[in-house]
């Protein structure tokens, strides 16, 4: 039985639309990153080494930084709670919103809440929770799944956002977005007053100062953040940097990388709630630091992944992603680097806890405990073209972490007899010259005529380019000839 990646993998690649306009989509978001890195005089791989350097220090150092973080706005009034999982914070908040009773809560963009599933353990605990991120509205009113860390309906056309707006908002149809996105802030801002209560994500924190910062391309999240008296901020322990200066250069990074713009359209910096001296911030800061299986993820060879600052950028070069859309991956991780997390932050034991000052012991890629089922097929979902590693602004080797969760998999689940039969096939086609060429021939015949059954199922989804006119063995045979 295919499994359910494989399932809803071939539901995306049969529909042509959608496969369109994710593609169309894609595009746009790849070339205005590459414009927005080739106008700059400092080259690419200077700044992605930087960023790198940086990702890669505070993950040296996690225990260290946080704890100063935690030290520095406790300083200032702000209360910080270590959550082991996505129950733990759930927990805290679903207290703190019955304790000050707040039937309501408002909710920015926040990948970290998807993770953790956040929204509907709220809702079934009786809490209404209002999105204020205009995608997120649209995926909320769709009874959809967000599909792109930062444009969560990314899939979504414009003719089925307009079908939705009239049959849910009784808003005459009309295709212009930004009547569309009138109606939409109209709506959300109707709500603003009435919560008391924010939950949103800080897109990085600087230990130094003690700064979390709130990053969206929303004005509604922002207006959100300074209207509500509650702010409850979530923290993936990764997502911390030793300095301010630091976090806004990776913030410039992460913007560039998403959408091609020079920075976000709204940053706030919060580094307590309001104080005697200083009536700016929320009446009340609560930050909720989530383990979810991170720093058992540090001890192993996967620890890179955990450098990722959400961009999307990988999500939009992905040959893959571009084809299936991120729906297609599960509830919670999704793109290249949702293909790494997801078959192991569900499969790691949460072991961080307040004040812990030594790293857990490294763990081999071999040992790492089964991948989490419900995710293990989706490092199958690469080309491994090395794309995603090339337009990472901080340099996460993806392609090599998704071969080795390849073979994880492999080891985990036994090698079957479609396995045995096409590495006897490779090396029979490997080892020796005239069984290469023979075999080279079969596969140019199948590629520009019509493909013989047992590749049907495998090229179905796939556009593979055209063999080139001449063979490259010919080429070079002229080319060195005396
Ligand atoms: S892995 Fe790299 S490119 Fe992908 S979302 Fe994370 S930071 Fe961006």
């Amino acid at each position: 039985m295919p499994s359910p990646f494989k399932t809803r993998a071939a539901q995306a690649l049969d529909d042509s639309d959608l496969r369109t306009s994710l593609t169309r989509a894609s595009s746009r978001l790849q070339r205005w990153r590459n414009q927005a890195f080739d106008d700059l005089e400092t080259p690419w791989a200077d700044l992605q080494a930087a960023a790198a350097a940086s990702r890669q220090a505070a993950l040296d150092h996690l225990p260290e930084l946080l704890q100063t973080l935690e030290t520095r706005l406790l300083q200032r009034g702000a209360e910080v709670v270590w959550a082991e999982d996505g129950a733990a914070a759930f927990r805290y908040i679903a207290a703190l919103a019955t304790a000050r009773g707040a039937e309501r809560v408002l909710r920015g963009r926040s990948p970290l809440a998807e993770e953790i599933g956040l929204d509907a353990a709220l809702a079934a605990a009786g809490v209404n929770v209002i999105n204020t991120h205009f995608g997120d509205y649209i995926i909320r009113l769709a009874e959809d799944r967000s599909t792109h860390p930062h444009f969560p309906a990314l899939h979504q056309r414009a003719a089925d956002v307009a079908d939705l707006f009239e049959s849910k908002l009784d808003m005459p149809r009309t295709l212009d977005p930004q009547a569309m996105g009138g109606m939409a802030r109209f709506r959300l801002r109707r709500e603003l007053p009435r919560s008391e209560m924010m939950i949103c994500q800080a897109a990085l924190a600087a230990a130094d100062s003690g700064t979390l910062a709130l990053v969206s391309d929303s004005g509604e999240d922002r207006l959100a953040a300074s209207v509500a008296q509650i702010q409850v901020i979530l923290l993936g322990i990764e997502q911390v940097a030793a300095t301010l200066e630091e976090v806004l250069f990776l913030t410039q990074m992460g913007s560039r990388s998403a959408s091609g713009h020079g920075f976000p359209g709204a940053v706030t910096l919060l580094n307590g709630p309001v104080q005697p001296d200083n009536p700016d911030g929320p009446g009340e800061l609560h930050l909720v630091i989530v383990d979810n299986g991170r720093s058992a993820l540090l001890a192993t060879p996967f620890r890179d992944v955990l450098a990722c600052i959400g961009c999307g950028a990988c999500h939009n070069v992905c040959p893959v992603n571009r084809e299936i859309g991120g729906g297609a991956y599960g509830d919670h991780y999704r793109g290249p680097v949702g293909a790494v997390l997801g078959p192991l932050v569900g499969a790691m034991p949460s072991i961080s806890r307040r004040g812990a000052q030594t790293a857990p012991s490294p763990v081999a890629a071999a040992d790492i405990p089964l991948l989490d089922p419900a995710y293990a097929d989706l490092p199958l979902a690469s080309t491994l073209c090395g794309a995603c590693a090339d337009v990472c602004p901080v340099g996460i080797d993806l392609p090599e972490m998704l071969r080795s969760l390849r073979e994880q998999r492999l080891a985990a689940k036994g090698e079957g007899p479609v396995d045995k039969a096409l590495r006897a096939a490779f090396r029979w086609a490997t080892q020796d010259p005239a069984n290469y060429r023979r075999t080279h021939g079969w596969l140019r015949r199948e590629l520009t005529g019509s493909v013989a059954p047992p590749l049907r199922a495998w090229q179905a989804g796939r556009d593979l380019p055209k063999p080139a006119a001449k063979l490259f063995r010919d080429r070079w045979a002229e080319r060195t000839k005396p």
